[in-house]
């Protein structure tokens, strides 16, 4: 499966709401893609894995936490073009037993953890130092891709995104949540329109988007996109009954499982945002659903009702 040939789902959901607000609210269903290597993740991923391929590479090392859906769609990627995959996890040991985690070994991911305080100097100049040394034999075979994919790769990959869903009848405002910006950057990349790109940042106190956003488009003039900052619910993962009810009630009325570090959170923002007024009547919005449903399983049982 490559990602210039996935169709996006695109399904309009009806409610008195957005009748009364005289809008168009459609949730590009990336999640449908496939149920590991879900939503934005094949996007990002698609330009690098082509180039390692370019580049006959034989192994992807990536980054990420113990419930990273970037680890997850990365090792399932890999998996599925032939490419071994090597993980490194943050954290310590004990943290192997999350659902993530054994997702990846599944897929056959080599894991590899490494504590907090190394962990955020991995680059793409010293990843190998964190390679226990009976792998180390085949450096040359290494491609590393950031964690998230957070390259200019990454973002030219989630272009793609843009490039689908804003095709048939053009959306007014397309949005999506934000963790290492490299999804909005692509959405902004080609978006030469007046078409609002908005985005929802799941972490608490995020101030470096702009700058992140400048590191993924280099050299290319860009229209920054509309911010909203009060919808991290405490900050990355973190959640409330606020949220998860409202998971539970979105279910209920239009059957869309989301999940609680980022769909759930840009679907709260989105409503909220309506209820607001922030889209003009007429307005047609494209929330993307950037998947991530694996992330639920780290949930108590029953805590939802999908
Ligand atoms: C990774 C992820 C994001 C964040 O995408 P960025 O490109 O890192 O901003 C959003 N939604 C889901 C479901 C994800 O797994």
């Amino acid at each position: 499966m490559k990602a210039i040939e996935i169709d996006i789902n695109l399904q309009q959901i009806k409610s008195d709401l957005f009748f009364e607000k005289e809008i168009e609210v459609i949730v590009a269903r990336l999640d449908l893609i496939h149920p590991l290597i879900s939503g934005n993740k094949i996007f990002k991923l698609h330009y690098f894995i082509e180039d390692a391929k370019r580049k006959n590479k034989k192994t992807i090392v990536t980054q990420g936490g113990a419930f990273s859906n970037h680890l997850v769609a990365t090792a399932n990627y890999c998996h599925s073009n032939g490419l071994k995959s090597i993980g490194l996890v943050r954290g310590e040991l004990a943290e192997k037993a999350s659902h993530t985690i054994s997702a990846c070994e599944e897929a056959k991911m080599d894991i590899f953890f490494v504590d907090r305080g190394a962990y955020p100097e991995i680059n793409e100049q010293n990843f190998t130092a964190y390679i226990p040394n009976h792998l180390n034999d085949q450096l040359d075979q290494y491609y590393f891709i950031p964690e998230g994919g957070f390259d200019e790769l990454g973002a030219a990959g989630a272009s793609i995104i843009f490039e689908k869903i804003s095709k048939a009848t053009p959306p007014t405002h397309i949005i999506t949540a934000i963790g290492t910006a490299t999804t909005i950057a692509g959405l902004i990349k080609n978006c030469h329109t007046n078409i609002e790109i908005i985005g929802i940042p799941v972490l608490k106190g995020m101030k470096d988007i702009e700058n992140r956003l400048a590191k993924l488009l280099p050299y290319q003039a860009y229209k920054s996109p509309a911010l909203f900052y009060d919808y991290h619910f405490g900050g990355y993962a973190k959640n409330n009954h606020l949220l998860l009810d409202f998971m539970n009630e979105f279910y209920k009325e239009f059957h869309i499982p989301t999940d609680f570090v980022y769909t759930g959170k840009m679907m709260f923002g989105t409503i909220d945002l309506i209820k607001k007024n922030h889209f003009p009547p007429g307005s047609r919005i494209i929330c993307l659903h950037t998947g991530g449903l694996q992330g639920n399983l780290s949930l108590p049982n029953n805590t939802l009702v999908f």
